[in-house]
């Protein structure tokens, strides 16, 4: 797979960064600094599908509340997921390819 490394919300560039967050935090948004980070160390499947939405959604909508952000996003990700979509298991197989 690769690896994203922006995303465009309503035509603005955002920088997508796999990281190491605190085990509480799973992936957070910087709408200031136009940065999406996720937890790279142990989320996968479902979890990880909820999360990536659950930024993207952030950086879409900031002024929604966080209990709809969560809501909608695990909505989406457990549709999404029934339907079959899924991320290779190992997001950095093709990251060293030149
Ligand atoms: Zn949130």
């Amino acid at each position: 797979m690769n690896i994203v490394r922006t995303a465009k919300f309503w035509g603005t560039k955002w920088k997508i960064k796999f990281c190491n967050l605190d085990d509480d935090t799973y992936g957070d948004c910087d709408w200031e600094n136009k940065i999406i980070r996720t937890r790279d160390h142990d989320l996968k499947d479902e979890l990880l599908l909820d999360t990536l939405i659950h930024e993207a959604l952030h950086a879409c909508c900031p002024w929604m509340a966080e209990y709809a952000i969560a809501m909608m996003a695990s909505e989406i990700a457990r549709y999404l997921w029934r339907l079959g979509y899924r991320l290779p298991e190992d997001k950095d197989a093709n990251q060293n390819t030149a």
